[in-house]
C-alpha cells in the first residue's frame, strides 16, 4: 500500500492518543479507591451482621433480666412476710421455729437469685457495650466510605475528561487519514493489542521490540518514502521517523 509520509505520521499520532486513551482507561477500572469501597463494604458488612445478631442478645438478655427480678422480688416478699408474721408475737413456738428455718433458707435463695441477677445485668452490660462500639464503627464506617466515594468521583471525573479530550482529538486526526489506511490501522489494532501502528526507530520496530535484520532493513532503505511498511514480526504498520 502507499501512503504520504504525511498519512504515516497522521497514523502514528493517531495510535499515540489510542495509548493515551487505553492508560486512561487501564487506570480508571484499577483506581485504588475502588478496591478500597470493596474492602469497606465487606466490613460494613460484617459489623451489620454481627450487630444484628448483638441487638437481639440485648432484647433476649433484657427478658432474662426482668424474670430474674421478678424472682428475687417474690423471695423477698416471703422473706418480709415471715419476719412480719415473726415479729407479731402471734405465732406458736412451733411456728416460730417453722418460720425462722424458713427465713434462713429463703435468704440463702435471695442471695442465689441476686447471684444470677448479677450476672445477667454483666452480661447485658457487655453486649450493650459491643451493640454500641458495632454502631460507632458503622458510623465512622460510613464516614470513611463517603470520603473515598468523593475521591473516586473526583479521579473518576478527571480521567473521564481525559477520555473524552483524547476521543475528540482522536476523530480530528482520524477524518484526515485516508479511509484503507484508516481501516488497515484499525484492523492491525483490534487483533494486536491496541497496537495498530509503530515507528521504527533505529533497527527496531516500536510495536514489538525486535530489531529488523540487515537484510530487511537494505530493503526498506531501498523503498520509496510512499512506500507503507509493515514490521515482519508483528505485522504492525511501520512508519519511518
Ligand atoms: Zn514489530
Amino acid at each position: 500500500m502507499q501512503a504520504s509520509v504525511a498519512q504515516q505520521l497522521l497514523v502514528l499520532e493517531l495510535q499515540s492518543l489510542d495509548n493515551k486513551i487505553m492508560q486512561a482507561d487501564t487506570k480508571l477500572k484499577s483506581l485504588p479507591e475502588i478496591e478500597q469501597l470493596l474492602h469497606i463494604d465487606k466490613r460494613v458488612s460484617s459489623a451489620s451482621d454481627e450487630l444484628a445478631t448483638v441487638k437481639a442478645e440485648v432484647e433476649q438478655i433484657g427478658l432474662e433480666l426482668k424474670r430474674s427480678e421478678v424472682d428475687v422480688e417474690t423471695v423477698t416478699d416471703r422473706i418480709k412476710k415471715d419476719e412480719a408474721r415473726l415479729a407479731s408475737g402471734n405465732a406458736t413456738p412451733k411456728e416460730l421455729e417453722q418460720l425462722q428455718h424458713e427465713i434462713v433458707s429463703l435468704k440463702k435463695r435471695q442471695e442465689e437469685l441476686e447471684e444470677i441477677e448479677l450476672e445477667i445485668m454483666i452480661r447485658s452490660d457487655a453486649a450493650s457495650a459491643r451493640s454500641n462500639t458495632l454502631t460507632t464503627d458503622l458510623t465512622s464506617l460510613q464516614t470513611l466510605k463517603d470520603e473515598i466515594t468523593g475521591r473516586l468521583q473526583t479521579a473518576t471525573g478527571e480521567i473521564s475528561k481525559l477520555i473524552a479530550d483524547n476521543n475528540s482529538a482522536r476523530a480530528a486526526v482520524a477524518s484526515k487519514i485516508e479511509k484503507p489506511l484508516l481501516d488497515l490501522y484499525e484492523k492491525i489494532r483490534a487483533n494486536g493489542g491496541g497496537v495498530g501502528a509503530a515507528a521504527l526507530v533505529g533497527d527496531k520496530c516500536n510495536g514489538c521490540n525486535l530489531a529488523i535484520n540487515a537484510v530487511e532493513m537494505e530493503r526498506i532503505k531501498s523503498l520509496s518514502k510512499d512506500e507503507l511498511l509493515r514490521c515482519e514480526e508483528c505485522r504492525r504498520i511501520l512508519v519511518r521517523i
